[in-house]
């Protein structure tokens, strides 16, 4: 079958690979000059990654073991977990995209998906400035959050997205992952190894105050290399993924996990569910949905209910999970496999419990509560 894919991120590169593998003609069109730039991304990954792909040790920025997760009133959750990795974003999505040509995949850059015209696919060659007209059997929209496909074909839906800011900031601290949960968002700063770290927000609004508040309180004075930014979708276990031939993957179809923004496994998995689809006739709405859909909406829950959290609501929760045998649980079990141990986490801690009943309590209007801490 010929099969063009919209973008060149994990999903689409990974898709990409897997269709040409099983013996498919695949054409990728990515927008950009070149694959994984600019970077938008922290890029930590769970030990998950490797159900995926075996990850080249080039484009392993670090291994790292240790989280903490700090509450409003600055304590912390000490977490020793499962290696997670600290990708170079920007390595792994090139070596995706190479998997892929290898198997056989034409990857075209600088080329944009415009539209369509009736089954046509309108691309155009950027550098060229000349319109290109595919008729593939299936056009796979791995064309992250703001997903042209899905326009193009109606089925965007109403999205709703966290905005993402990070920075890279030159500090000496220890080589640990810390996140903030707030009810503006999540905040966080990851180690990159040489001394970098990648401080950063996903929030609902004001990304670059909630950015730079952050950075005046966890890292004042330190030299600032660079800036970054980019849309993180909110899972929407409505949105349908599949039309006829066209299917989404990844960001483009909100496969992302809205407690802490990873995207990265999520999109892989979706691409396998595709290519599964794809050899077997099954359908790949239920096959993503089998895979990815009861975690995913955990997180959205789990998010949903955070939004309705006081700060004295954080505080509580980690002041529940700084027992040791709540901090070995969370440490033996990663983030993309939350389902498994999130009844276990009941049990050993019924008070828990409690912060389910939030959900009845309609959302905090999101505001800039942040302020409000330093
Ligand atoms: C600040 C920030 C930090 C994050 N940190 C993490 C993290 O630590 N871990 C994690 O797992 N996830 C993280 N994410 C989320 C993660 O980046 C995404 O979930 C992931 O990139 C999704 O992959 P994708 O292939 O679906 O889409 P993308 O990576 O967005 O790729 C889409 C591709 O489509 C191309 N494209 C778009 N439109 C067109 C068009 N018209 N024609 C041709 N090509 C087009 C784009 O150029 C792009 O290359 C973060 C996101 C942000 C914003």
């Amino acid at each position: 079958m010929d099969v063009l894919i919209v973008g060149a991120g994990p999903a689409g590169s990974f898709a990409g690979y897997l269709l040409a593998k099983q013996g498919h003609h695949v054409t990728i069109v990515e927008d950009h000059s070149q694959v994984g730039i600019p970077v938008q991304c922290t890029g930590i990954v769970t030990s998950a990654i490797h159900d995926l792909i075996s990850v080249p040790s080039s484009v392993i920025k670090m291994h790292i073991s240790r989280a903490r997760i700090f509450s409003p009133n600055n304590e912390a959750v000490d977490v020793a977990m499962k290696p997670n990795i600290i990708l170079c974003r920007a390595g792994f999505d090139q070596y995706l995209a190479q998997q892929a040509v290898q198997q056989g995949a034409t990857l075209l850059l600088s080329h944009r998906f415009m539209g369509r015209d009736g089954q046509t696919v309108v691309v155009k060659d950027i550098v060229k400035n000349r319109l290109k007209h595919f008729n593939p059997d299936i056009v796979v929209g791995a064309d992250g959050p703001s997903s042209p496909v899905a326009k193009a074909y109606d089925f965007y839906g109403q999205r709703s997205f966290f905005l993402g800011a990070q920075a890279t900031v030159k500090m000496n601290e220890e080589d640990i992952i810390d996140f903030y949960p707030t009810p503006d968002g999540i905040f966080w700063c990851v180690p990159e190894g040489n001394k970098l770290y990648r401080v950063g927000v996903g929030v609902y609004h004001h990304p670059n105050k909630l950015l730079t508040q952050f950075i005046a309180r966890r890292c004042a004075g330190k030299p600032i290399i660079d800036y970054q930014g980019g849309l993180i979708p909110v899972y929407d276990p409505k949105l349908p993924i599949e039309r006829e031939n066209v299917f989404l993957i990844g960001d483009a179809a909100t496969q992302v996990k809205a407690t802490t923004a990873g995207g990265i496994i999520q999109g892989m998995t979706a691409a396998q569910c595709l290519a599964e689809a794809i050899r077997t006739g099954r359908k790949y709405t239920l096959l993503a949905q089998k895979a990815l859909g009861q975690e995913l909406w955990l997180h959205l829950t789990l998010r949903r209910i955070m939004d309705r959290f006081s700060f004295q609501d954080y505080n509580q929760l980690i002041s529940y999970s700084q027992q040791r045998r709540i901090t070995a649980l969370l440490g033996a079990h990663d983030r993309d496999h939350l389902a498994s141990f999130f009844l276990k986490l009941l049990v050993y801690e019924p008070r828990y419990l409690r912060f389910l009943v939030r959900l009845l309590k309609p959302a905090a209007p999101s505001k800039n509560r942040l302020a409000s801490l330093l």
